[in-house]
């Protein structure tokens, strides 16, 4: 079932792989029709993750990237519409050769053929494929066709896992096994045999739940993973090596283990240091995609989260986190002044009116009141808006995006993205995926950063307007970070000596953020923001 933990299963069993020095690579299929998930509304979906040629992605290969430290693209994500949409563009060619073109096979054979291109890409030895959605379901059935057929072809190179829950039903207080079995025959039923047991649950299996689940889905007791809750997600690869995981798996798969060590010594201590980190750094999240029903939704700023995390573990703080709905400034203009017990304010990327001018009202409290802020994409934009209206004094300042008869459109709409709007062709179509900046010397992005130019991966239509630019610099915010030809605002910041940490990107940084290797910006703004911790106390 959704939200149980493939993708972090997933993207564990690939960490663990590599850490015995194999070459990983991983896909995620997703069953909606949708191509992508850049049309998808936040609170449906989630985090639309950004990869570097642009491809707007599940969350789930944020995941694949963080914790397996790789550069994925777009041959590494699929879904229903994806794999429709080129069999039909194939058919229309004659590519077919005027063959019947059917849902069995021609389908599955897509999703093979686009596997095998993944695996190549990467010259991978393993490629971690992971079928969204649940057993079952009419969604992903031709997706496992795909896999029986595969499993059919080349029985040593494939091996399956399935990832169930086990509920403890709170009445009775005893784990539960039959759900586990049903999936498994379910799976059976579509002709795969599952290798692998991820026994999801609130705690370890014990052994007699381990031996019922072998014995009723057609697996070895040691085949079954105990995979608990824990503390942090960065423990799961660990756990999954307690239970002998990349062994069972080259078992399975007949791979040579010989001098193919464990190095994951780098990753241990970095889940050490997460765990010894006892003071705490207290950062508001600014923004609107928080609540689905009477649900939180921390799911939408998943990468922000990782990123903020990595940074406070690197400068030896445990992250507090608190989302903060901007609707609350909206009401009551008063309560802006609760921000004044954090030591940083983030507010990430967005679209549309809603919340916004609650986000302007607390980026002004934190350029008036020094509280160090960070302001991601729409962040960013906002920051250049609450700085044109407040400081420039250019009253009702606005992006076009809001409000299109401001008279001081201080964000406008690139010009190449009108055309396409005027045509609906809304999919695919923004400034997306990594492109290059250059830094001014002298400014906190320069000295963050340490080099002159950066590569950072972007999804916006629109942009600091030209026409403002150097009205807005003159009264003192600098663009630091700009276009290599020129155009385009990348980054805007306040001088040090006016504000301790008065940030935003045009990009989206956390996309780049990994537990090894912390983003620069975002360590930045989290010494600043330790800096005033220090200074109240
Ligand atoms: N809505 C803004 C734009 O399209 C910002 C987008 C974002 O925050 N990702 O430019």
């Amino acid at each position: 079932m959704s939200g149980v933990g493939k993708g972090i299963a997933a993207s564990s069993i690939g960490s663990i792989l590599k850490a015995r020095g194999f070459t990983v690579t991983a896909l995620k299929i997703d069953p909606y029709i949708n191509v992508d998930a850049g049309t998808m509304n936040p609170t449906e979906h989630g985090e639309v993750f950004v990869l570097e040629d642009g491809d707007e992605t599940d969350q789930d290969m944020g995941n694949y990237e963080r914790f397996l430290d790789i550069t994925l693209s777009r041959v590494n994500y699929m879904t229903t519409g994806r794999v429709y949409q080129e069999v039909i563009r194939r058919e229309r060619n004659l590519e077919y050769k005027g063959k019947n073109v059917e849902v069995v096979p021609d389908i599955p054979f897509e999703v093979i053929r686009r596997i095998e291109i993944a695996t190549e890409k990467a010259n991978a030895d393993f490629t971690i494929v992971e079928i969204g959605g649940t057993i079952g379901e009419y969604q992903n059935m031709l997706f496992l066709e795909a896999a029986r057929m595969m499993k059919g072809k080349r029985p040593d190179d494939v091996a399956f896992a399935m990832v169930s829950y086990l509920p403890i039903p709170s009445k009775i207080g005893e784990m539960k096994t039959k759900p586990t079995q049903y999936a498994s025959r379910t799976l059976n039923s579509a002709g795969i045999q599952t290798d692998i047991i991820i026994a999801r649950a609130s705690v370890p299996l014990d052994q007699k739940r381990k031996d019922k689940i072998a014995m009723f889905c057609n697996i070895r007791p040691d085949h079954v993973i105990s995979a608990p809750d824990v503390e942090s997600i960065y423990d799961i690869p660990i756990n999954f090596e307690h239970d002998n995981l990349s062994t069972i798996l080259c078992d399975v798969l007949k791979v040579d283990m010989k001098n193919r060590p464990l190095r994951f010594a780098a990753w241990n201590n970095f889940v050490k240091k997460s765990k010894s980190v006892k003071e705490e750094v207290n950062i508001a999240v600014v923004g609107k995609y928080f609540n689905s029903g009477e649900f939180l939704l921390s799911d939408v700023y998943i990468s922000v989260l990782e990123a903020l995390k990595y940074s406070a573990y690197k400068v030896g703080k445990k992250l507090k986190l608190h989302y903060v709905g901007s609707q609350n400034f909206e009401k009551d203009s008063k309560k802006v002044s609760e921000l004044e017990k954090y030591d940083g304010i983030l507010a990430p990327g967005g679209f549309g009116s809603s919340g916004v001018e609650g986000i302007l009202k607390a980026i002004q409290y934190a350029r008036e009141h020094q509280i160090p802020y960070f302001g991601l994409c729409y962040g960013m934009q906002l920051a250049v808006i609450e700085y044109a209206r407040n400081v420039v004094n250019l009253k009702g300042a606005n992006t076009a995006e809001i409000d299109p008869q401001s008279p001081y459109k201080v964000i406008d709409i690139m010009i190449d993205q009108k055309k396409l709007m005027a045509e609906n062709k809304y999919g695919g179509t923004m400034r997306l995926g990594s492109y290059p900046a250059r830094l001014k010397k002298n400014t906190i992005a320069r000295n963050a950063y340490k080099t002159d130019t950066i590569i950072e991966r972007h999804r916006h239509r629109y942009e600091v307007n030209p026409e403002y630019i150097e009205q807005i610099e003159s009264a003192g915010l600098v663009f630091s970070g700009i276009s290599p030809d020129g155009q385009l605002m990348e980054i805007a910041e306040l001088p040090r000596e006016v504000h301790p940490f008065f940030l935003g990107t045009q990009f989206h940084p956390e996309f780049l953020a990994r537990p090894l290797n912390p983003h620069p910006l975002f360590t930045e703004f989290m010494k600043a923001a330790v800096q005033r911790n220090i200074d109240n106390k």
